[in-house]
């Protein structure tokens, strides 16, 4: 088992390789009038997404907590991404590493998981689906000893991990080019993304519009209960999860699967930015909001993983293009890069200089 000393630098190694991603700025014609917005490439992350950044930090509190200690198991329940951050994170740290997830998810996810040497538990939905696997996670951590459980969607280490990481990055990166955000959209999975953004840039600017994201097929954030399947892997699991209050958003927006997917392969094929679906539903939020709020307006949004997992889902299949889609209307012209926060400190203007440590 690793030393507090071996512990504390294995943590800071992960810090560099976790987080301080690049923004783009991505230029477009949408319905032939020149637009831009702002998307966060979290798809670089260690191990090419979003979640790294809550599973570091859910670990590190929970070692400050004293609520985890060295060679304890970690055991979670997640649609995927979630399983391959703490696969990695938590066996860079020493931990053996549980991960159950539902059966219908992508086998690259899976096989993902297992090559960091995690073990996979999947559960059907006659067994339960994502409710019954977190109940199988209760259950072992009751009749095992040592077993953490990170709770990712009642864990408000999750909520902080975005307000003290990309929530910040946002903020300064745009205030680096003299932009001020008027709205931020995500979907929603755990909802850590949206609240933890939006707690932040709402401390810096208090009128701006923080909007979840749900797949239009499967309403839960807008009804309140699950119905419909969707093809967003990521989001949308099968209730509204605990950290999520929408009462601190605006309003919920509902983008199709069909389109997201359209909108994925274009971010690909034109630009060649290799994202995973809900980043193709998040960029047609992001333009969704734009509409509203005029076309000259500062969305930001993220892309939460690259196209890797998907090679044998619809993302590399022919999607028909159907009455509606945004996406068909919309035409990338060219991706500016807006340096990450480290590179920037020497240029940042002074009221933004405190907020870089
Ligand atoms: N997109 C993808 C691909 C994801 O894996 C997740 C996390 N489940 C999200 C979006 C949503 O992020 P969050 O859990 O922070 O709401």
């Amino acid at each position: 088992m690793p030393s507090e000393t071996e512990l504390l630098s294995r943590f800071a190694a992960l810090a560099r390789v976790i987080g301080n991603t690049p923004m783009l700025a991505i230029d477009f014609f949408f319905r032939s009038r020149p637009r831009t917005v702002y998307a966060k490439c979290e798809h670089l992350n260690l191990t090419g997404s979003i979640k790294d950044r809550m599973a570091l930090h859910i670990l590190r509190t929970a070692y400050v907590s004293g609520r985890l200690t060295p060679g304890d198991k970690i055991v979670e329940v997640t649609s995927g991404n979630t399983g391959i951050s703490f696969a990695a994170i938590g066996t860079a740290l020493g931990h053996p590493v549980t991960i159950f997830m539902p059966d219908w998810m992508s086998t690259e996810r899976k096989q993902l998981i297992q090559s960091y040497g995690a073990r996979v538990v999947s559960v059907s939905r006659e067994e339960g689906g994502f409710i019954g696997a977190i109940r199988k996670t209760e259950e072992m951590a009751s009749d095992e000893s040592n077993v953490f459980l990170p709770r990712q969607f009642s864990n408000c280490a999750n909520v902080e991990a975005h307000e003290l990481t990309t929530g910040r990055e946002i903020w300064l990166q745009l205030g680096n080019s003299d932009l001020v955000p008027d709205a931020f959209v995500a979907g929603v999975g755990t909802g850590g993304t949206v609240m933890g953004v939006g707690r932040f840039l709402r401390t810096a600017r208090k009128d701006i519009r923080i909007h979840p994201v749900e797949p239009a097929e499967s309403p839960t954030l807008s009804t309140g209960c699950k119905i419909g399947h969707h093809r967003i892997q990521g989001i949308s699991d099968e209730f509204i999860p605990p950290i999520l209050d929408l009462c601190q958003l605006d309003s919920v927006i509902s983008i199709s699967d069909g389109d997201s997917i359209v909108m994925a392969k274009t971010l690909a094929r034109e630009i060649g930015l290799g994202v995973g679906i809900s980043s193709g539903c998040n960029f047609l939020a992001a333009t969704q909001i734009q509409n509203d709020l005029g076309g000259d307006a500062i969305v930001v949004t993220v892309f939460p993983d690259d196209n890797k997992k998907y090679l044998t889902t619809d993302l590399l299949r022919d999607e028909p293009v159907r009455d509606g889609f945004l996406s068909p209307q919309i035409k990338l012209t060219a991706i500016r890069v807006l340096p990450r926060v480290c590179q920037m400190c020497d240029a940042l203007p002074t009221a933004l200089r405190s907020y870089v440590s």
